[in-house]
């Protein structure tokens, strides 16, 4: 997808909930495997998990991941892991904070492909940092749509539901291990609870 050789890039795929961003990362690795490249996947340790873990899409396929500190300078604690790969693919990007912008720029500028798939906005439909950030220094950006749980148009919107009542706004944007659900919703039936 790119043709110059010689330099590295960061490419990002985004969109909401249920739009097959793992499912199109996957793909993108399968082919970069077939043609001989190593390929290294990195996924954020959530609820204390460090470690061997797998990137799963709801297809069912699967990737062998190592998760690692999502925050602060831990998170170059990535590059200890790499052993040459030329393909460093990070799942869950929303999961981490700003210092993620610098390690994917860091590893461009190493000559490596960078492949990011993360969320773009949180369930109140706002920017889900960093990844506009890294959106925005991409050399190429893919969006997906969902299909809207409720009128079934382009879902572009995740909706929180808690005991199946749609989330309050002031609840924290992540909230690991809590008892809740997430549907793809339309702009017109993404619902904010606000009182
Ligand atoms: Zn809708």
């Amino acid at each position: 997808m790119h043709a110059i050789t010689n330099s590295g890039w960061v490419e990002v795929i985004t969109g909401s909930m249920f739009s097959g961003k793992t499912e199109e990362m996957l793909r993108r690795l399968r082919r970069a495997e077939i043609a001989g490249q190593e390929v290294a996947v990195f996924t954020p340790a959530l609820d204390d998990r460090y470690g061997e873990d797998t990137v799963g899409s709801h297809e069912g396929r699967s990737w062998e991941a190592i998760a690692i500190e999502s925050e602060g300078e831990a998170i170059w604690d990535l590059l200890d892991h790499l052993n040459g790969e030329q393909v460093v693919a990070i799942d869950e990007a929303n999961f981490f904070d700003s210092t993620l912008v610098e390690v994917c720029e860091y590893l461009a500028d190493d000559g490596r492909r960078v492949v990011v798939s993360g969320l773009d906005q949180t369930y109140r439909g706002e920017p889900f940092d960093p990844v506009p950030q890294l959106m925005a220094l991409a050399e190429y950006v893919e969006k997906f749509q969902a299909i809207c749980a409720k009128c079934g148009e382009p879902a572009t919107r995740n909706q929180r539901l808690v005991d199946g009542e749609p989330a309050h706004k002031d609840d924290p944007t992540i909230l690991v291990g809590a008892e809740e659900s997430y549907e793809a919703r339309c702009r017109n039936c993404h619902v904010l609870r606000s009182d």
